[in-house]
């Protein structure tokens, strides 16, 4: 039995009153990237038998150590779900020109279906002029402008990774989206452009905020979701939501400062013992207390970073799917 929790909520600037609520749902993340992995890992066996496994190509440039975890994780992925891999590590000091060199050889290879680019780059390459050289047909990432520009006209291509997988949060957690009111706080081209233009072709009223916003507490509480892509820490705190919201937090921020610790999860046992062993924990952009409040919640970790390697997996035997005869046609379709 899950009992109510007393609290204050702002109904308006500097208005509070007393209310009494049920806590979060919280939406497992990693259940469904296992479930969504599974799937893809059927459609890899039933390719295998047709003679075609699917093939993936990361481009890890230089020593970032942040990169080098991501493509460790990308790389196991791929091996666990049967799809082909390779890591291409080109040094710290490559030029633009060289990695267009690259990505040329890749764009031509017959046995790779996907082409990823882990970003940040180094300082002196062109990152835009490399993303654009990808073939628009094996961009996972979803990031070369043909591909953004199907999103936006909803023809069938490739849709990043981290936005996909917050809609499949949403449609598999049975949370309605269309006619809703969807609040998306941040407007990068990787995070909250692409989930605003998702939300928003799934029927949504979107709004898209970002650091100019006036009264930011207050477009955010007309959301019945609310989507965090921000990089700051535990900043979405409770005044922030509606009462009921579904909240998705995808930042990913990393505390170590031990005062910062205590700030976000004092009397958090598990949370503290963690701490004490790595130095380290990782944090949302949505502060804890939100639980209290929100009708649903993403948890960091667990929430929508597991969603973003399971939804690069399905983009890659996508793109092997669409590259093998559907591509051209279902373009002309659309
Ligand atoms: P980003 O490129 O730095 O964009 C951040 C956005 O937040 C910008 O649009 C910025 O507004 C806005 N913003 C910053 N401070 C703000 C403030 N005080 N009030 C309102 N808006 C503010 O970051 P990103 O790449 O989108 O990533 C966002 C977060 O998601 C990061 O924590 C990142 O680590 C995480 N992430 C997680 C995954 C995953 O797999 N879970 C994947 C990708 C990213 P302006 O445009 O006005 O500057």
């Amino acid at each position: 039995m899950v009992n109510p929790i007393q609290c204050k909520i702002s109904i308006a600037e500097g208005e509070e009153r007393e209310a009494e609520f049920m806590p979060a749902t919280i939406l497992d993340g990693t259940r469904i990237a296992q479930e969504i992995r599974g799937e893809v890992a059927t459609e890899v066996r039933a390719m295998a038998a047709a003679g075609v496994r699917p093939g993936l190509a990361v481009v890890l440039v230089g020593h970032n150590p942040a990169s080098e975890i991501y493509v460790r994780g990308k790389v196991k992925a791929c091996e666990e779900i049967g799809i082909h891999s390779e890591k291409l590590t080109p040094p710290e000091s490559s030029s633009t020109e060289e990695l267009l060199e690259m990505i040329d050889g890749l764009n031509r290879r017959e046995d790779v279906d996907g082409i990823l680019v882990q970003l940040p780059l180094p300082g002196q390459v062109d990152a835009k002029k490399v993303l654009l050289a990808v073939d628009p047909a094996k961009d996972v990432d979803g990031f070369h402008p043909m591909n953004v520009g199907f999103l936006s006209t909803q023809r069938p291509g490739l849709v990043p990774c981290t936005p996909a997988g917050v809609m499949e949060i949403l449609r598999r957690s049975n949370i309605p989206v269309a006619g809703r009111e969807a609040v998306v706080v941040g407007r990068s081209d990787i995070v909250g452009k692409p989930a605003a233009m998702l939300l928003l072709n799934a029927n949504a009223t979107v709004t898209v905020c970002h650091s100019k916003t006036h009264d930011l507490a207050g477009v955010c509480r007309r959301a019945d979701i609310l989507v965090a892509a921000i990089g700051r820490a535990g900043m979405i705190t409770r005044d922030f939501v509606k009462p009921g919201a579904t909240v998705i937090d995808v930042g990913m921020n990393a505390v170590t400062d031990a005062a910062e610790f205590q700030r976000f999860f004092a009397g958090n046992a598990k949370r503290e013992e963690a701490f004490r062993k790595k130095g380290s924990t990782l944090i949302g952009d949505v502060h804890p207390e939100v639980a209290e409040v929100a009708g649903a919640l993403t948890p960091v970790p667990g929430g929508v970073g597991p969603l973003t390697i399971a939804m690069l997996m399905f983009n890659t035997v996508k793109a092997a799917r669409m590259r093998r005869g559907s591509w051209v046609a279902e373009m002309s379709r659309a």
